[in-house]
């Protein structure tokens, strides 16, 4: 019998063992993340001394230089936020000003946010076990009963709520709240690199219409921000805020050392050998599940981040199914976690990771988690999580104290994670990348400026708050189509009822996941992604489960599903379609064209295939009858004259597939210029469109409006265009695979492909491009 004990294993052994199992060398690269010593501070003169008592009997004997540094500007009022790496104790920084000002002003009050309950939750009970006299924090979200509403109202100095509760309660009805907007000294933001895309631009929005409000009721807030690290955070804090932001981001917390690993999984034998057949490596996530399996088997508490809940159940069921045939009940220690599960089984299973009853787990995001699970010994990321501070987010979870922990990023067969696994320095030494959001999008601007309205007229100079000109444009449209109405002291909203704003901008209500024998609720998944995992027929699986949709209702966001064992996976095709309205900016290279505009897409899920498990063969396509899904979004495309394609050598049949390999790849790379991943944007190719009469291809952001994506494209379109290029052409497979230039979630089946010319199609456009702004 094996025994599973707390772990010995160093990481440099963990690996090892990781390595036996194959007799390729899968590792591309192995980093030494470096532990860092510690610099404190002293106490800032002005600190409360009961505060600086509270936290010293708490065990903090004194502050990080970064924290007394960010705490000091806050405590003079200037608007900063502290960009620091995982665990570096970014919380102090805002506790320290905010609570010494509650203990020296007995009327200041305070508002902490941040994006999830959990975290909230979580700094609650930090605060609260302070034991200051006074400050009476209370968490108030979704779950809060009335009564404890109205207490809250009128005792709490120390509200923790989410955006979410501001946008939909406290905001509305902001008269109930006229005292303690009107004694508002701190607002904290925790956490808000969350804040991004679509979402990002409505939360800048509610931020803005709570500086509104405080303004009117006499309040003049501090912002303080906490975020991991990113990119130029004061520039993202500023746009998110509308004020000016100082940033503090040199980290002085100490940090044990990490080894961080690049893993490519090994290429599959072809059985029987064909050379004809494309090489295909073992998928990222069989990959996973067999080093978390040896992890656990090792005695290792280790957490495996998975990009798609599917396939985080996927690693779960293996994990669990190789551990249960080597000791049987092993299975037991592993489990799924995710998005979509319900509230109290989520904190069960992390509680059973603390203490060791689990010890692997696979998971989706990191921001799903509860902050306290950190100090586990080892962190499997399966496939690049889309961007470096996600990455290190992930990766920030492991850590020992007093030890070395390990990470491990293991490649998917596309053109992204290939490229990353042999390019460390794109991801060790570099900066993350800038956090987009656009507050100026349309979609998230009149929406929000109704919002406004129904909170409290209009005012012109209100307008200045929220965009300056984008603003007043809106508020017109908004006036004539009747939204809004003019009065000679503003703009009213004068329709029953507050306006309709989803934050998290999903479109529509989420879909709800119920199995038809028994009623009971498995969990929830997006309207967006519904199309494709819950259509009727589909197979959904929940903890490892396997169930069969039978039936999507879209009217009743209701997908009926039953459990289930079919020996085959259902893949969703759909068809889509892009129309020019308008073009915002465009480079003129002779004869290729780069732009910037507006776009309708319209996509549909028109049918799905039912695959053979393992062989992969189709066994056939069924028709489904889901409606036409209506997108205006921002996308960046280009162009090239037919003429300078032959002259490149694409021969005329080979156009589209070149296109097409070409828009595969570039969207594929995209991550590496813009917080988004593949799954944020779209695309499309076409040897001749309409709208622009030459071979085109498309790349759009998947948002109503935009989310900051395309334009990020447009401006770095030359480096992202050749990181494109270079993937493409440093892929040893003939005729292109998973790893350059065939996408997860082509409509087409990835037919037509052409790799060599969409080297070529890219050749053309650099050279083009280069010599334009050259000239
Ligand atoms: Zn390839
Ligand atoms: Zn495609």
């Amino acid at each position: 019998m094996l025994d599973v004990t707390s772990t010995a294993y160093s990481p440099a052994e963990l690996l090892h063992r990781f390595q036996a199992r194959t007799s390729e060398s899968p590792i591309t690269h192995v980093e030494h993340v470096p532990a860092r010593e510690g610099r404190p501070a002293p106490w800032p003169s002005w600190a409360s001394p009961e505060v600086v008592a509270a936290l010293n009997a708490h065990g903090i004997a004194r502050p990080w230089e970064h924290q007394a540094t960010a705490a000091s500007l806050a405590a003079e009022g200037i608007h900063v936020v502290v960009a620091t790496g995982t665990a570096s104790g970014k919380s102090l920084a805002y506790q320290l000003p905010v609570l010494s000002r509650l203990l020296g002003d007995e009327r200041a009050t305070a508002l902490y946010l941040s994006p999830t309950k959990a975290l909230a939750a979580d700094q609650l009970r930090a605060v609260a076990k302070l034991g200051l006299d006074g400050v009476r924090p209370a968490t108030y979200d979704g779950d809060t009963s009335r009564e404890e509403r109205e207490w809250i109202r009128q005792h709490s100095r120390l509200v923790l709520t989410n955006p979410d509760m501001l946008h939909h309660a406290l905001l509305p009805g902001h008269a109930r709240w006229g005292s303690f907007l009107r004694r508002l000294s701190y607002v904290v933001i925790d956490e808000c690199h969350a804040y991004r895309g679509v979402f990002g631009s409505h939360v800048a929005h509610v931020l803005r219409r709570l500086r509104r409000l405080a303004t009117r009721y006499g309040g003049s807030p501090t912002f303080v921000l906490a975020s991991a690290t990113s990119g130029d955070p004061a520039d993202a804090a500023s746009r998110l805020t509308g004020l000016p932001v100082t940033a503090v981001t040199a980290d002085a917390s100490p940090r044990g050392a990490t080894t961080f690993a690049l893993w490519e999984p090994p290429l599959l034998p072809a059985d029987p050998p064909d050379e004809n057949l494309p090489e295909v490596r073992r998928s990222a996530l069989s990959e996973t599940a067999d080093l978390l399996a040896d992890a656990v088997v090792a005695g290792t508490r280790t957490l495996a981040f998975i990009r798609s809940r599917r396939g985080a159940e996927v690693v779960a069921t293996m994990t669990r199914r190789s551990l249960d045939e080597a000791v049987p009940g092993l299975g037991d220690r592993v489990a799924a976690y995710r998005a979509g599960y319900l509230k109290e089984d989520r904190r069960q299973i992390e509680r059973a990771l603390l203490s060791g009853d689990l010890l692997g787990l696979a998971s989706t995001n990191a921001l799903e988690l509860g902050v306290d699970l950190v100090g586990l010994d080892a962190v499997l990321i399966c496939g690049y999580p889309g961007t470096r501070a996600s990455l290190w987010q992930q990766a920030g979870r492991a850590g020992r104290a007093g030890g070395e922990a390990l990470a491990v990023l293991i490649a998917r067969d596309d053109p992204l994670d290939t490229y990353l696994v042999h390019h460390p320095s794109a991801l060790f030494g570099r900066p993350v990348e800038v956090t987009v959001l656009d507050p100026a999008n349309p979609y998230v601007l009149g929406p929000q400026l109704c919002c406004a309205a129904s909170e409290a007229p209009l005012r012109a100079d209100d307008l200045e708050l929220f965009g300056g000109e984008a603003a007043r444009a809106a508020v017109d449209g908004l006036t004539a189509s009747g939204a809004l109405r003019k009065r000679p002291s503003g703009w009213y909203w004068t329709h029953p009822g507050r306006p309709d704003v989803d934050l998290r901008g999903a479109g529509g209500a989420p879909v709800s996941v119920v199995e038809s024998a028994t009623g009971r609720l498995l969990g929830t998944v997006d309207q967006s992604s519904s199309h494709f995992m819950l259509h009727t027929g589909a197979v959904y699986l929940h903890q490892g489960v396997t169930h069969l949709v039978d039936e999507l209702d879209l009217e009743d966001a209701v997908a009926l599903v039953r459990r289930a064992d079919p020996d085959w996976s259902t893949h969703a095709r759909d068809v889509t379609d892009v129309s020019v309205l308008g073009v915002r900016s465009h480079v003129d290279a002779g004869p290729v064209g780069l732009y910037l505009g507006d776009v309708e897409v319209t996509g549909q899920v028109v049918s799905y295939q039912r695959r053979r498990l393992g062989s992969g063969e189709v066994i056939d396509t069924k028709p489904l009858d889901l409606p036409v899904r209506e997108l205006r979004t921002v996308a960046v495309w280009f162009t090239v004259s037919p003429r300078a394609l032959e002259a490149a050598g694409v021969e005329p049949p080979d156009v589209p597939g070149a296109l097409h390999a070409a828009e595969h790849a570039a969207i594929g790379l995209l991550p590496l210029m813009a917080t988004c991943d593949r799954w944020d944007i779209g695309g499309l190719s076409t040897a001749n469109h309409v709208d622009t009469e030459a071979p085109t291809v498309f790349v759009y952001d998947g948002h109503p409006g935009g989310a900051g994506f395309a334009e990020r494209a447009y401006a770095t379109a030359a480096a992202w265009l050749a990181a494109t290029r270079e993937a493409i052409a440093a892929c040893g497979c003939e005729s292109g695979c998973p790893s350059c230039v065939q996408s997860p979630k082509c409509g087409n089946g990835n037919n037509p492909l052409h790799k060599p010319g969409a080297v070529r199609v890219l050749d053309t456009v650099l050279a083009a491009l280069g010599a334009a702004t050259a000239g």
